[in-house]
């Protein structure tokens, strides 16, 4: 049984330390924020991560994890140190590496035997010769300490799934016994590992996230392009994307990418390509397409709704995707504040983000506790962010509460012939939505004007 220790107890180290006890092991999670260790030690959650919390209970319960905010103690003891700490963007656009510094200097200062450091966080590349540093410059014994580039793949809302049963797991280390250790560590997990240098493992990740992201913003390039020439973009991503070559994983448009990783790391990407003097065309195309995808959107709710200003409008979805209450970099966040900034009058709800979007959306807009509840006398209703609860509505009760007609679904959730068939103006991203198709037609005393060329 190994002794481990996960410093950060946010969405990527919770799981890890929380997935690594569950497969046997022995593990401290560290965390500098107390309310977060309180949280814990109480049996609650810092965060919503589906079936997280059973598994933490039941490894809690089982004497294999436990919690501390006093890192310098918490780590002595431990063969393997993963970090997991938070690296987010500075506002010069670079990584702010200042909490894996902290966390390298934590384990220099609590050194009491050999040990292997494993580097979850995303980082930019040569950042585990950094922490090398950092410890060697810091560290008070000569005790050996092994550096492993881990990056970590899983996703917000499917978190212990994507950590239990991998694509893939990339180890970027230089030491035999370390590449030992860690293949054993993560070998019940059945899954190929990539052995490689810890630049390359820095890379793969910085790699993967910007590729996804592209993806993106390469759909919803196509969906712009779709709605202009009467095209449906759901059934192109299906004919172009049963093509093995492409595939149709990831390729729905929508409101653009968001959340803590992509923006971020297509940002460091690019940070590092200009300082090593490539040209970052792809990545730069990457993010310009993402922002200008909510100005796309807007543009078209105040052609639909004749102006926002002054419109009631239900915004349905408020994390930057399903099943997490992560609202870092959220768009439908961002949309929310572009029509309060244009004078709507708006109404949220999300099954579980209400409390970290209040902390940025303060009292800008207003809080429904029940979807429907945010759609009555609204003008229209945007769906923002693609919740399994919103995918079934009723629309004889939309029809009752709401005032307007429209229905903006900026996730594709829904056919648009079925919406229309209950008396709303629907309109989709890249969809070729049947009001295109009868300029001026009437439904349920809403004009529905032609929006094509
Ligand atoms: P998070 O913000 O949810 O959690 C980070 C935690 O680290 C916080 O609780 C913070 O208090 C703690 N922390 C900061 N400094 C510390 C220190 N010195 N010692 C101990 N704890 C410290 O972040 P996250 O979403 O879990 O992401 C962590 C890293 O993993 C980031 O680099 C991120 O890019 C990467 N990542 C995130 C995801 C994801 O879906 N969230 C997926 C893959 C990789």
């Amino acid at each position: 049984m190994r002794r481990l220790a996960v410093l950060g107890a946010g969405y990527v180290g919770l799981t890890t330390a929380t997935c690594l006890a569950e497969l046997g092991n022995i593990v401290v999670c560290i965390d500098i924020d107390p309310s977060k260790i309180k949280a814990l030690r109480q049996g609650r959650l810092p965060f919503f991560e589906p079936g997280l919390l059973e598994m933490v209970l039941s490894n809690q319960h089982a004497e294999r994890l436990t919690f501390s905010d006093a890192p310098k103690e918490a780590l002595h003891g431990a063969q393997m140190i993963f970090i997991a700490v938070g690296t987010p963007l500075l506002e010069n656009g670079q990584i702010d590496l200042r909490s894996v510094h902290a966390a390298a200097r934590d384990i220099a200062l609590s050194l009491d035997g050999p040990v292997i450091v494993v580097n979850k966080s995303t980082v930019p590349v040569q950042t585990a010769d950094v922490v090398a540093a950092v410890i060697d410059e810091a560290k008070a014994s000569k005790h050996k300490v092994t550096i492993v580039a881990n990056p970590e793949f899983l996703r917000e809302g499917s978190a212990i799934a994507d950590f239990m049963h991998p694509d893939r797991i990339v180890i970027g280390v230089e030491d035999e016994r370390a590449e030992a250790e860690l293949r054993d560590l993560y070998a019940p997990l059945e899954a190929p590992i990539i052995v490689t240098d810890p630049r390359t493992a820095e890379m793969i990740k910085l790699t993967a996230n910007a590729f996804l992201a592209t993806k993106v913003s390469f759909i919803n390039e196509i969906a712009n392009i779709c709605e202009q020439v009467g095209a449906d973009v759901k059934e192109v991503v299906l004919g172009a994307g049963s093509d093995k070559r492409i595939g149709v994983a990831f390729m729905n448009a929508g409101l653009g990418f968001g959340g803590s990783c992509f923006p971020k790391d297509v940002l460091a990407l690019r940070q590092i390509a200009e300082a090593s003097h490539v040209e970052p065309r792809m990545l730069r195309a990457a993010l310009e397409t993402n922002t200008a995808q909510i100005d796309g959107v807007m543009a078209r709710l105040n052609e639909l709704l004749e102006g926002v200003k002054g419109k009631r409008i239900a915004l349905f979805g408020l994390s930057f995707k399903p099943n997490t209450d992560d609202v870092r970099e959220s768009p439908a966040l961002a949309l929310a504040q572009r029509l309060v900034a244009q004078g709507a009058t708006v109404t949220v709800h999300d099954p579980v983000a209400i409390a970290k979007a209040k902390a940025v959306l303060r009292d800008s807009v207003r809080y429904a506790s029940a979807h429907y509840e945010a759609t009555r006398d609204a003008d229209a209703l945007v769906i923002a962010t693609d919740w399994n609860e919103y995918k079934q509505l009723d629309f004889a009760v939309l029809r009752k509460l709401m005032a307007g007609r429209v229905i903006f679904d900026a996730r594709n959730i829904y056919e648009p012939s079925k919406v229309v068939a209950e008396g709303f103006v629907y309109c989709g991203i890249g969809r070729a939505a049947p009001f295109h198709a009868q300029p001026e037609a009437q439904v349920d005393g809403t004009s529905i004007r032609r929006t094509m060329p």
